[in-house]
């Protein structure tokens, strides 16, 4: 059954380029309502009221560096205080990083001055395993390598699309996931560090036929970009809206 979602960008930019917005992107469905916002950083919630109108239903995570999660707790007091009615928003966490997120937003029980609500009470936590269901989509998750062992995940659906989140070249994963013309949502910058992929590593680590189905986020400033396409990559930007392929995975 043909889906044909899309992908928009609301920022593509390493943490420590803000004006890029927080890289992070909301899964669509064909008439552009969104499904499922992917990560959310600081500046992520004011770029998705702006564009939707509303605040999100459904989140993945995919790892709890404060550029991906650092905007849940906006989105908690806005829910919590602006709109007490509206139903908790699902919150789609591989079950390895919760304690992590939960260290990281929801230990202080007094996240109001007066106390009286958790964190948690205003998000539907959905740990997830291996895959997921969400809009009907059966969701493929796997480890990908950005600091320490099994502490970041991306995520993508057989046959439509990868989105690999922040990580260093991970050639396994993709021979796995990737392996039915799927586009490939890459972290990559100009220049290769510990923790994320550089321009360089692509051609080292992955065929030619999987670097024409990459686009690059998370990198360092227009420029950097700019470089990256001219390497014969595309990249995306805030904004960037992508059509992908049908899913190959059964729909409901
Ligand atoms: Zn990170």
């Amino acid at each position: 059954m043909p889906n044909n979602l899309q992908l928009r960008f609301l920022g593509a930019g390493n943490a420590a380029a803000h004006e890029l917005g927080n890289a992070a992107a909301v899964l669509e469905d064909p008439a552009g309502r969104p499904l499922l916002l992917i990560d959310c950083g600081p500046t992520v919630l004011p770029a998705y009221l702006s564009r939707y109108g509303a605040l999100p239903q459904a989140i993945f995570i995919t790892h709890t560096h404060l550029d991906h999660v650092g905007g849940l707790e906006n989105l908690f007091y806005r829910l919590a205080c602006e709109f007490p009615d509206l139903s908790p928003p699902r919150l789609y966490v591989p079950v390895e990083i919760v304690a992590r997120l939960h260290q990281r937003l929801a230990e202080d029980p007094y996240k109001l001055a007066e106390g009286g609500v958790n964190f948690w009470e205003r998000f539907q936590l959905m740990p997830v395993g291996e895959r997921f269901w969400h809009a009907g989509h059966c969701f493929d998750v796997f480890a990908v390598n950005h600091h320490a062992y099994r502490t970041a995940f991306g995520f993508g659906l057989k046959g439509c699309f990868v989105y690999t989140g922040d990580t260093r070249p991970v050639p396994e994963v993709l021979t796995t996931f990737a392996a039915d013309g799927e586009t490939v949502f890459h972290d990559c910058g100009l220049v290769a560090n510990p923790s994320h992929t550089g321009v360089d590593d692509l051609a080292a680590h992955y065929p030619r036929e999987l670097r024409e189905r990459l686009v690059l986020y998370h990198y360092e400033s227009k420029a950097a970009a700019a470089v990256l396409r001219s390497r014969g990559y595309r990249t995306a930007q805030a904004g960037d809206v992508f059509a992908l392929a049908a899913s190959a995975a059964r729909a409901a």
